[in-house]
Formats: C-alpha cells, sequence, structure tokens
C-alpha cells in the first residue's frame, strides 16, 4: 500500500539575521525555497510530498514581523509571525475586530492556532483560508519586504488561485495592517465542516456591515465566500441588492445572488451543487445575523 504520509524530506533550515538577508536568499533560490512562518500548511506539505523545497526559510522574528500595535487614528498591524492565539486575546482586537477574533477561533484547534498566523493563511492563499474573509472584509493590506523594498498589497487584488498570489520570489509579508472598521459595524463568519475540530470549510460566509446614510437601506455589506472557487469570492451583487434593501425579500435575494457568484467544485468535502445550496443558506443566515447586532 502507497504511504501517504512519507515523512520529512531532508531539507535546509535557513534562519536569515535580516529581511535583506532573507529577501535576496529567496530571490537567489527562487523555486527552491519557501518562506514560512508557523510551518502548519509548510510542513504538511512537505510531508505529504506536495511541495519540495531545498530549503526552508524562518522569517519570524524578522523587523516587523513580531508584536501586535493599535492606533485609535490609523488601525491595528499584526506582526506576520503572530500566532492566532495572540491575536484572539488581544483586548484592542476583541474591542474593535472582533470579526478577526471570530475568524481566529474557527481555524482547527486551540493547539494548532498557537502557532498558525494570519498572514500564513492569507500567503498560504487556500480558498478554504478561514482567516482571509474577515481580512478582506476588514479592508486588510498585507506589508511586504521584497527585492525592491518595501510595498504594500491590499488583498482585493492579492489572490490569483489556490496558492498563487501577487507575491514573488523574495517577497516576505511582514505584517497586516487593518484599518479602523467603519463606526456601528457588525460581522459574522460562519463555516460549515464535516466537524467542529480541525477540518476545513465545505463552505465559508463572512459577513461584514455598517450603517452608511449615504445608500437607500441605511446599510453597506462587504460578504466574502470561501471554497467555492479557486479564489475566495467577493459577491459584489449580493451587497449591492443590501444596499438598495434589507428587507426579507432582499435577503433572499441577496443570498440567491451569493450562490450565483459560485463556481465551486466536486471534492471529498462535499459536492459543487450542495456547497451552492450552502453558501445561500449560511449568506442568509450571516447577514441576518450582522444585521440584528447592528439594529440592537
Ligand atoms: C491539522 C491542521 C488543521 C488545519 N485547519 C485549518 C482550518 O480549520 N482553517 C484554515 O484556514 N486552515 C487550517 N489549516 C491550515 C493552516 O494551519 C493555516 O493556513 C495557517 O494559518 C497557516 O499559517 P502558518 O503560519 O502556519 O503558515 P506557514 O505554513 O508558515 O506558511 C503558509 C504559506 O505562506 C507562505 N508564507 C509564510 N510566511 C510568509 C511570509 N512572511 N511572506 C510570504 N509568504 C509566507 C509559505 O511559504 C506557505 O506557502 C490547518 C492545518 C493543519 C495542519
Amino acid at each position: 500500500m502507497r504511504n501517504a504520509h512519507p515523512g520529512l524530506p531532508e531539507l535546509d533550515y535557513v534562519k536569515p539575521g535580516s529581511l535583506e538577508e532573507a529577501s535576496k536568499f529567496l530571490a537567489a533560490h527562487a523555486g527552491e525555497s519557501r518562506p514560512f512562518l508557523g510551518g502548519t500548511d509548510c510542513i504538511v506539505r512537505i510531508r505529504d510530498g506536495a511541495w519540495k523545497p531545498k530549503y526552508l526559510v524562518d522569517v519570524k522574528g524578522l523587523e516587523g514581523t513580531t508584536g501586535i500595535s493599535f492606533d485609535p487614528a490609523k488601525g491595528l498591524t499584526i506582526g506576520a509571525a503572530v500566532p492566532m492565539n495572540k491575536v484572539a486575546a488581544h483586548p484592542d482586537v476583541q474591542k474593535h475586530y472582533p470579526l478577526l477574533v471570530e475568524a481566529c477561533n474557527w481555524v482547527a484547534s486551540y493547539q494548532l492556532r498557537s502557532r498558525a498566523t494570519i498572514v500564513g493563511n492569507v500567503c498560504n492563499a487556500s480558498p478554504a483560508g478561514d482567516t482571509i474573509g474577515a481580512a478582506i472584509c476588514l479592508d486588510g493590506v498585507l506589508n511586504v519586504f521584497g527585492p525592491d523594498g518595501y510595498r504594500k498589497e491590499p488583498l482585493t487584488t492579492f489572490f490569483f488561485g489556490p496558492g498563487k498570489t501577487a507575491l514573488k520570489p523574495g517577497d516576505i509579508a511582514t505584517s497586516i495592517f487593518f484599518p479602523l472598521p467603519p463606526k456601528e459595524s457588525a460581522g459574522k463568519y460562519l463555516k460549515l465542516g464535516r466537524n467542529r475540530l480541525g477540518d476545513l470549510a465545505i463552505v465559508g460566509v463572512t459577513a461584514f456591515a455598517y450603517k452608511d446614510a449615504s445608500v437607500a437601506s441605511g446599510y453597506r455589506f462587504r460578504i466574502a465566500l470561501a471554497s467555492v472557487g479557486p479564489t475566495p469570492i467577493r459577491p459584489t451583487a449580493a451587497e449591492e441588492i443590501l444596499a438598495k434593501s434589507i428587507d426579507e425579500s432582499a435577503v433572499e435575494a441577496a443570498a440567491q445572488a451569493a450562490m450565483d457568484s459560485c463556481t465551486p467544485i466536486d471534492d471529498t468535502r462535499g459536492t459543487a451543487r450542495y456547497r451552492k445550496l450552502m453558501i445561500r443558506n449560511l449568506t442568509r443566515q450571516a447577514v441576518s445575523a450582522v444585521l440584528a447586532q447592528l439594529k440592537k
């Protein structure tokens, strides 16, 4: 019988002393090196033979990758190497970005979240990544150091396909920034997995909204769908419906529009048809939950 988990092959662990050194090394060894943080994606993919890097480059602890800082005038910066448990336990994150806390807490188990990072989740670019929807809805921007120095990568244009992003050889995401959420905002993440612990999403729906007197309904929505296409999906047609009205039939129409925007596949977790129907259900539920919070 084939061994599904052949074990870790031999590879070199590289610990650079600076961002410049790390970036130069990664650029010089494009295609045979990989940066890593918690390693919870990297080590599993290497163990299973899906990735075969010669070098694993540990970027934890490099400049800007540690710590969480909150500026009440600007927003929140989370170092790339900060594990999800630390993010979820941080008082400023809990107070101003509860959607991020909720999304982190949906990832696998407490044990895994003591290693796994939001930046690793984002850079891994799995359509099933649980924190990606919240990061998109909260207008997240990656701070990246690359061969040409620092630049910003907004998440709205970051994802190209499973594992494919705007990052190039030599790029290191050092942190993720979230601007201050609009006043009177609320969010909800709903994940459907085969079990509560340690399974990837069959589908996931993130809904975030804030009061906005400039639109007819008085509410502006941002929605992100997980596991129903090669990249996270922002169903803008659904968002536009909710900007016009939030009555029951509008919520139903938005849920239908979210379903229509998906291009899921059949796999071991669920069929494409099941995923589409679940997107409609969870979008209806998530939007209703957000409205209930905002009307309190
Ligand atoms: C048992 C188990 C259960 C899991 N359950 C879930 C789940 O429920 N939900 C979920 O979303 N995920 C899940 N995952 C996947 C994984 O834990 C997450 O994607 C996690 O957030 C990855 O973070 P990390 O820091 O470990 O990333 P790493 O493994 O270190 O890196 C992930 C990817 O990002 C790249 N990368 C890392 N650091 C940088 C950087 N600084 N700059 C540029 N690129 C970088 C790496 O090269 C790699 O491609 C699970 C994994 C395991 C092993």
